[in-house]
């Protein structure tokens, strides 16, 4: 075991291998409170690269709704259990991550989902936390204690991936030039110990080719300066793809590094289990506050505050808008005069948009034509 740096802790911690950052690195944030849960994501991941045998219940990107929605089932929740006590203190996190309370023979704390727990990818859809529905009474008083948010996921392309760290292979490399975490499909045997040991369950068994497989981080797409499947065609325009360098490296015209060092509202999730996982999420601002610290750790009540603030913001706001506006990768941005602006790695312009839009009210009959616009005038 090395001892490596982990921002998201706050500290150093064990790892099997010593640290290296790669180049840079892939990683996406998505806005939770404009998700949809609308799959429109885990379709374009579907028809791209999982349609084949072995695959039909395979979703590298998936949707679920938190708290009760999971694929594979009840992944988190496991996971959680079986790494123990997790506990916060000064920004620092005091608990052990999954590599340093695994037994001395394992890498990592893990679990092994069975085939039936990957079969229900949509399981807990929709279920509200809070009081106990009962038959009626969302007529009578409303019910503000309930609440859910949808969650979409794919693979982090951690920085410490146990999925790496737990192949007897060596079959699993992190790429230098982006940090995309790959399976070397001809060198994998399907022990499948990644599959245990990734704690988020993005590592999944292909029972066909007897190998592992997972979210390629479309890197095809991204060798050409363009943002994955599941961005490029998300409906609710909640996320966005680009480089993240770590804290100590953060550039302010970065749109990642913008919403996870600058701003600080965008969060990893489950940071504590020491991955240093590259997905990012704007925390729902209308969930249960205890359960948000759980899933992003103690930063995640001043994330929402400030993100409430936002709008105020011009430079702010002119990023949020920019999101879903190209399916090219922003490596820069810029904020003036009303308009944002995305720039490609070379610095040239290939977005713009206005930060605020002239709201028009069209009349209900078009005088001129007779034309009735709406169904209920
Ligand atoms: S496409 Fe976007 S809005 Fe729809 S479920 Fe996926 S992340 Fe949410
Ligand atoms: S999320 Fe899981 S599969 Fe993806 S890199 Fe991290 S450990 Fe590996
Ligand atoms: S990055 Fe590409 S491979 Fe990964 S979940 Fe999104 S669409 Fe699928």
């Amino acid at each position: 075991m090395s001892k490596v740096k982990n921002w998201h802790l706050g500290r150093e911690m064990e790892y099997a291998y010593e640290e290296s950052r790669p180049k840079r690195q892939w990683a996406i944030v998505f806005d939770l409170n404009k998700c949809i849960a609308c799959q429109t994501c885990s379709l374009a991941c579907k028809t791209t690269w999982t349609s084949g045998k072995g695959q039909e219940y395979m979703f590298w990107n998936n949707v679920e709704t938190k708290p009760y929605g999971s694929y594979p089932l009840a992944w988190d929740v496991r996971v959680l259990e079986k790494l123990g006590p997790q506990t916060w203190a000064g920004g620092k996190y005091q608990g052990k991550t999954i590599f340093e309370g695994a037994v001395p023979s394992e890498r990592a704390v893990h679990f092994a989902p069975t085939d039936e727990d990957w079969m229900y990818p949509n399981v807990g859809e929709d279920d509200c936390a809070g009081s106990v529905p009962n038959a009626g009474d969302h007529i009578g008083e409303l019910p503000h204690d309930r609440w859910f948010f949808y969650l979409p996921r794919t693979c982090a392309h951690c920085t410490y991936p146990a999925c790496l760290a737990a192949c007897p292979r060596k079959a699993i490399y992190k790429r230098e030039e982006d940090g995309i975490v790959l399976i070397d499909q001809s060198r994998c045997k399907g022990y499948g110990e990644c599959v245990r040991a990734c704690p988020y369950k993005k590592s999944m068994y292909n029972p066909h080719t007897r190998t592992s497989e997972k979210c390629v981080g479309c890197y095809p797409a991204v060798e050409q300066g363009v943002q994955p499947q599941c961005v490029v065609n998300c409906i609710g325009k909640i996320r966005v793809m680009g480089f993240i360098n770590p804290p100590w490296k953060a550039r302010a015209d970065n749109p990642i590094d913008y919403l996870v060092h600058k701003k600080q509202i965008a969060l990893p999730y489950y940071p504590q289990l020491g991955l240093e996982p590259n997905i990012y999420y704007i925390p729902p601002v209308h969930a249960d506050p205890a359960y948000l610290r759980q899933m992003f750790g103690p930063q995640v009540d001043g994330a929402v505050e400030r993100y409430k603030t936002l709008h105020k913001d011009p430079v702010a706001a002119g990023l949020l808008t920019l999101i879903g506006s190209t399916d090219r990768i922003m490596h820069g941005f810029r904020v003036a005069n009303g308009v944002a602006r995305g720039f490609d790695e070379a610095g040239q312009e290939i977005v713009d948009v206005p930060v605020t839009e002239p709201i028009i009210e069209r009349p209900a009959v078009d005088e001129k034509t007779g034309v009735v616009h709406y169904n209920t005038p």
